[in-house]
């Protein structure tokens, strides 16, 4: 296991790029990505990385280089899996709701693709009958993820097709002669419980009689990380182990191989990134002191978007005694990152260091308040390379067209 990186090292950073700034350890994302592979080492495993958490194109050359695939969620990030070395044939594209002429953009590239609504299955089988392989997205009817708003593959989700539609995706196969090659569930994010992804493998297990030409079963994504000291991150050498038994027993009773997919993407980069932000103000008011920092949700929306926690430390002022602080950010909005929480005493420009920030926090960061979007830096072989730069004015005007 990659150790996290020192707060001496991380202080370097700040002083040499600045802060905001989101930082990201290389190693620690193969560490990560070994894990998975050493947990199903006994099956026929792909992981697809699911670029959407961090897409910075150093990233996704990482993540080629230590030999992982890449799932995509827009034909932008199947672009940038291109253009980062990618070949075709790694790269899935995953789509939701998404207009059939993507799904064709996608074809004329050969990407792997996942279709999820009969709609565009039915368009797909009529373009391109048997000559074109494809996995369809189901919707599993289970619960399961974090919180309802990262859970996608309950009985109101509108991702996938749902179960009970079966008929009509074989429908189509009749009437078209679509080739489905793969069944793909992905029910949600922060799934702890390894019983849900075997329920999922069940799914997929009992309805795969419905097709003749499968090759492969995809699971998704969803593995839950550790947000704090004693939390509890999905098992996944048990998840490896189980999974294994269930396939192999799958495979004795269809007398044939099959072939596992996966779409880690919070497991491979959440911890791997930090956010170091700096202490403008510290405001004591009766009930409550804030520490307010030099960033807020247009940099890391996680917090207030869906209740996400993440561990914060005082790098600066890592020994003195513990207070309590609503830790608030710079924004024209309520923007809290974290509600009474024991920080080492907080002075104005300590650096406060936010943890697991490799995952859907650059990615979801914005331009709000017309501030600029934090640099970010990859740390590789304990050498900090600068992968983006800070926003200056010129970016805020960029695409604008000034008539008046
Ligand atoms: C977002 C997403 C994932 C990755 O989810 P994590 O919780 O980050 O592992 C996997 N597959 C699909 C289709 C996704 O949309």
């Amino acid at each position: 296991m990659q150790q996290k990186l020192s707060n001496d090292f991380l202080i370097q950073c700040a002083h040499e790029f600045g802060t905001p700034l989101y930082v990201y350890h290389a190693e620690r994302i193969k560490g990560q990505y070994e894990r998975l592979q050493k947990a199903f080492h006994e099956c026929d495993a792909r992981f697809f990385y699911a670029c959407k958490a961090l897409t910075n194109i150093n990233i996704l050359r990482y993540i080629k280089n230590i030999g992982c695939d890449v799932d995509c969620s827009s034909i932008n990030e199947v672009l940038l899996a291109l253009k980062a070395g990618f070949v075709s044939e790694n790269i899935l594209y995953t789509s939701s709701n998404i207009a059939f002429e993507e799904i064709e953009t996608a074809a004329e590239l050969r990407v792997n693709i996942n279709i999820d609504s009969l709609s565009n299955l039915r368009k797909f089988g009529k373009k391109f009958g048997s000559t074109y392989p494809v996995s369809v997205r189901l919707r599993p009817n289970i619960m399961a993820g974090g919180n309802l708003k990262i859970s996608t593959g309950h009985k109101n989700s509108k991702f996938g097709i749902p179960l009970e539609q079966i008929e009509e995706i074989t429908a189509i196969v009749r009437e078209t002669g679509v080739w489905i090659r793969g069944l793909h569930i992905h029910s949600g994010s922060d799934i702890k419980d390894v019983d849900v992804f075997l329920k999922g493998v069940q799914v997929l297990f009992d309805i795969s009689a419905h097709f003749s030409q499968l090759e492969f079963l995809d699971l998704g994504g969803g593995f839950k990380v550790a947000y704090k000291p004693g939390d509890e991150e999905t098992d996944i050498e048990l998840l490896g182990k189980k999974v294994t038994e269930a396939v192999a027993s799958f495979e004795k009773q269809t007398k044939r191989k099959w072939k596992l997919w996966f779409e880690p993407g919070k497991f491979l980069v959440s911890e791997a990134g930090y956010f170091i932000t700096q202490v403008n103000v510290i405001k004591e008011t009766p009930a409550i002191v804030f520490a307010g920092v030099n960033t807020g949700l247009n940099h890391l929306i996680r917090p207030m978007f869906y209740g996400s926690y993440h561990t914060i430390e005082n790098i600066s002022n890592p020994v003195a005694p513990a207070k309590k602080y609503t830790v608030v950010g710079n924004i024209c909005e309520t923007d809290t990152f974290a509600t009474d929480r024991e920080l080492n005493e907080i002075r104005e420009n300590d650096y406060l260091l936010f943890l697991n920030a490799g995952a859907y926090c650059f990615e979801m960061a914005s331009n709000y308040n017309s501030r600029y979007k934090p640099a970010e830096v990859l740390v590789k072989n304990d050498k900090a390379h600068l992968i983006r730069k800070r926003d200056v004015l010129e970016d805020l005007l960029k695409n604008q067209v000034e008539v008046l």
